[in-house]
């Protein structure tokens, strides 16, 4: 068989632990059979992070910007626990928050839906993609508890010597305050992120704050999308029949339960967090969800969301089978190699990429699939395979596709 070719260049980022394992199979069985891949490799394995100072992390986020696609591992975030584990020079930081500082993007995260496996929500028929805007509010808060009386005050000295004084409240007991921020800047790059990745998906975009209770604050949120949306992207959105909307949070959650899915949902930082959860518990499994990190000049970098599985991982270490789902991970896969047909113009590789997920999406549907999802199955008695059965099954439906 011919390999498809591909011209312009993915930036792979290999990670830790289980995944690191299925990435191995994954490209061996379901990518370099069919595709003449070319990647940019870095090893973004604890250990190599560890060598290189974490240097090898920030030339990874250089090489996206450079070449606009990228695909990631699950990596490990140390912890205390993980420095005596690697016996780690330094508690590097989350690779995936130095990856997103560099690109400045949004994180958008959607379930892969099979039949067999039904959403909580009886009505969702298609994904529902979570946008959350990952900076500032109360991430970045400064908290004061007091024990005394007192007056609580916002203070703001601007750098021409101004000062903006309110007061927050007169403590006539003990209580709690809390300062929060967030930046013009950081909110237009989600705005853009969230329109762009709207008209890249063909979807509906919704966003929604509070901005009748918070009159400034959150009214910042809203004016800024507003204005983003009609200078810059009204026209394109109406020429593709899609359509951007805001309402108030709590609206919003009562209209996403009311719906059948297939639109994104921007959300600030605390309701993105919160939803995210939700809506991944009910569409089902972690193990389904993909991720995209998105940037507002058009860098893409696809990914699972759950983590490198370590339990999983310390079972095959010790020689025990184990049946850990690959599916998000070939999906970040599949999502980097049909971006970069579209950015190529190669046909061929996005139909490729269309190919290889439904060819996980019917392997499933056939009754064939991994043990975390079997407790979910509604359909006729599955058959439970470790990981290396279910890649290959996934590669026989693939071959009767081709
Ligand atoms: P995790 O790796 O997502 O795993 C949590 C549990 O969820 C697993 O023990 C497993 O449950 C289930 N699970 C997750 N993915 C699965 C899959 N593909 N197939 C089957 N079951 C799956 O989260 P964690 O254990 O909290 O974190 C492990 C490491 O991953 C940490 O070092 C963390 O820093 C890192 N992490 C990385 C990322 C990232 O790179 N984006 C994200 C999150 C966490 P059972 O054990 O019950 O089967
Ligand atoms: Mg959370």
């Amino acid at each position: 068989m011919i390999k498809i070719p591909m011209t312009g260049t993915i930036v792979e980022m290999d990670g830790d632990e289980m995944t690191r394992i299925l990435w191995k199979m994954i490209k061996e069985e379901l990518l370099e059979p069919f595709v003449e891949l070319n990647t940019e490799y870095y090893d973004l394995g604890l250990k190599y992070r560890d060598e290189t100072n974490d240097k090898v992390t920030f030339d990874a986020g250089e090489a996206i910007k450079k070449h606009h696609v990228g695909v990631k591992c699950a990596t490990i975030t140390p912890n205390a626990q993980r420095v005596e584990e690697y016996n780690l020079k330094e508690m590097w930081k989350s690779p995936n928050g130095t990856i997103r500082a560099i690109l400045d993007g949004t994180v958008f995260r959607a379930p892969v839906l099979v039949s067999g496996i039904n959403p909580a929500v009886k009505n969702w028929k298609k994904p529902i993609t979570i946008a959350r805007h990952a900076y500032g509010d109360v991430y970045k808060a400064t908290e004061i508890r007091t024990e005394e009386k007192g007056k609580a005050e916002l203070v703001f000295t601007s750098e021409s010597g101004e000062v903006t004084r309110k007061t927050i409240y007169d403590f006539e007991c003990g209580g709690v305050l809390q300062g929060q921020y967030n930046k013009d800047s950081s909110i237009i790059s989600f705005a853009h992120s969230c329109f762009k990745y709207a008209l890249d998906t063909k979807q509906d975009l919704w966003f929604a704050t509070k901005d009748t209770i918070s009159k400034q604050y959150d009214q910042t949120f809203k004016l800024i999308f507003q204005d983003i949306y009609e200078k810059e992207y009204k026209e394109k959105f109406e020429a593709l029949g899609i359509e951007y909307f805001y309402t108030l949070i709590d609206d919003a959650v009562a209209r996403v339960i009311r719906s059948e899915g297939g639109y994104i949902w921007a959300c600030k930082n605390y309701d993105g967090d919160v939803m995210s959860d939700m809506v991944s518990t009910a569409f089902g499994s972690l193990a389904m969800m993909t991720s995209v990190l998105v940037s507002p000049d058009g860098n893409f970098e696809y990914e699972a969301a759950h983590g490198t599985v370590t339990r999983h991982y310390y079972r095959y270490l010790k020689g025990e089978e184990t049946s850990t789902n690959p599916v998000a991970t070939i999906f970040a896969w599949t999502g980097a190699i049909r971006k970069r047909g579209e950015l190529d113009g190669s046909a061929q590789l996005m139909e490729f990429a269309d190919k290889l997920e439904k060819a996980c999406i019917d392997t499933i549907e056939g009754g064939t699939l991994t043990k975390d999802l079997a407790g979910l199955w509604e359909g006729a008695t599955p058959t439970v395979v470790n990981s290396k059965d279910f890649i290959l099954a996934i590669r026989n439906t693939l071959e009767k596709m081709l």
